[in-house]
C-alpha cells in the first residue's frame, strides 16, 4: 500500500489514435504502476468529472459553453491543437475532478496524485497546446472556496512555459507560480509567471536541477505556501520530440525528489500531475511518470516518523 492515493479514471484517455500527444500514456502508467508492484488496487480513487461551477471559477462561460456544444471556431480548434470529440471534453473534465481530488487526499496525507492534468496551456477563453481546461487552477480556486488553503504554490517543470497558469494566476498574492522551461520554445509568448527559469536550449541535469533547486528552496521558504502543485512534465527528457533540453531519466527523478523533500520537509502538502511527454519511446514518457510517483512513495517513507 502507498502511503498516499493515486487519482485515475479509464477516461483520462484523450482518444487521439496517432497523435505526437501519446494520450493511451494514462492508462499505460496505471497498469505499469500496479505491474511494477508500486500501487495496489486500493490506492487507487477514482474521480467524478467536475462541475461546471468548479471549471466557471476559472474558465469563460462562453469557452465552457463551445467546448460541451461542439462550437469551437476554425482558429479556436487550430489552437487547441488536438481534434475536438465529446470524449475529449469529457477526458478534460475527469482530469480537473482528478487534481480536485488528489488536492483534497493531499490535505490530509502529504501527497496525492493525480495520474493525468497538467494542462497548463488552458487559459480562461479559450485552449492551446492540447489543454481546453486548466485543472490544476480549477483545484486552486475550489479549494480556496472551500476554505481549504489560503495559498498555493505552482511548480511547473514542463519543457515548455506555464502560459496559461501563468495568465490566470499572475496578479493574484495568493499563488506564487514558479515556472523552469526551455526558453527557445513554444509558447512563443510568454506572459510572466512569479519566477520564471529559462533555460538554454541543451541544458543537462546539472545546470537544471541547480537553477530550479536553489529557486524552490528560496520561493518555498519565503511564500510558505498552504498546498504546492507540481506539473512534472517528461518532455524535458534528452529523448523528446518536442522539447530541446538533455536531462537524463535519473535528473528527472532527482528533480521530483528534490523538489517533494523542499515542500514535505516544511510539512507542505504536494499535489502532483503530469502535463507533456513526447518521448520517442512512449514507454520511456511512461516511466519517467511513473518515476514520479515512485518518488513522491520514496520522499513520503523517507521523512514519515520511525515507528
Ligand atoms: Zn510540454
Amino acid at each position: 500500500m502507498l502511503p498516499f492515493k493515486l487519482v485515475y479514471h479509464p477516461g483520462y484517455d484523450l482518444n487521439l489514435g496517432q497523435h505526437v500527444f501519446p494520450s493511451q500514456k494514462y492508462r499505460l502508467i496505471y497498469e505499469k504502476l500496479q505491474a511494477d508492484g508500486i500501487a495496489s488496487p486500493g490506492d487507487i480513487v477514482s474521480p467524478e468529472p467536475a462541475c461546471d461551477e468548479d471549471v466557471l471559477r476559472v474558465h469563460t462561460a462562453d469557452w465552457v459553453h463551445k467546448l460541451k456544444t461542439g462550437t469551437l471556431s476554425a482558429s479556436e480548434q487550430m489552437k487547441l491543437e488536438v481534434p475536438y470529440s465529446r470524449a475529449l471534453v469529457g477526458a478534460f473534465w475527469l482530469a480537473a475532478a482528478g487534481t480536485i481530488a488528489a488536492a483534497q487526499c493531499a490535505l490530509r496525507d502529504g501527497f496525492g496524485c493525480n495520474l493525468g492534468g497538467g494542462f497548463h496551456h488552458a487559459y480562461p477563453g479559450h485552449g492551446e497546446g492540447f489543454c481546453a481546461i486548466h485543472d490544476v487552477a480549477v483545484a486552486i480556486r475550489r479549494l480556496q472556496h472551500d476554505g481549504l488553503i489560503r495559498s498555493a504554490m505552482v511548480v511547473d517543470t514542463d519543457v515548455h512555459h506555464g502560459n496559461g497558469t501563468a495568465s490566470i494566476l499572475s496578479g493574484d498574492d495568493s499563488v506564487f507560480t514558479l515556472s523552469i522551461h526551455q526558453e527557445n520554445n513554444y509558447p512563443a509568448h510568454k506572459p510572466p509567471s512569479t519566477i520564471d527559469l529559462n533555460m538554454e536550449d541543451g541544458a543537462g541535469d546539472q545546470e537544471y536541477l541547480a537553477t530550479l533547486l536553489s529557486a524552490v528552496r528560496k520561493s518555498v521558504e519565503k511564500f510558505r505556501p498552504n498546498i504546492m502543485f507540481y506539473v512534472g512534465g517528461a518532455d524535458p527528457y534528452l529523448e523528446d520530440q518536442l522539447g530541446g533540453l538533455a536531462l537524463t531519466m535519473d535528473g528527472l527523478k532527482t528533480r521530483d525528489e528534490s523538489v517533494f523533500h523542499e515542500a514535505r520537509v516544511r510539512n507542505i502538502p504536494v499535489v502532483t500531475t503530469f502535463a507533456g511527454g513526447y518521448a520517442r519511446r512512449v514507454q520511456d514518457t511512461v516511466q519517467i511518470h511513473v518515476n514520479t510517483v515512485l518518488a513522491a512513495k520514496q520522499t513520503a517513507e523517507r521523512l514519515a516518523p520511525s515507528p
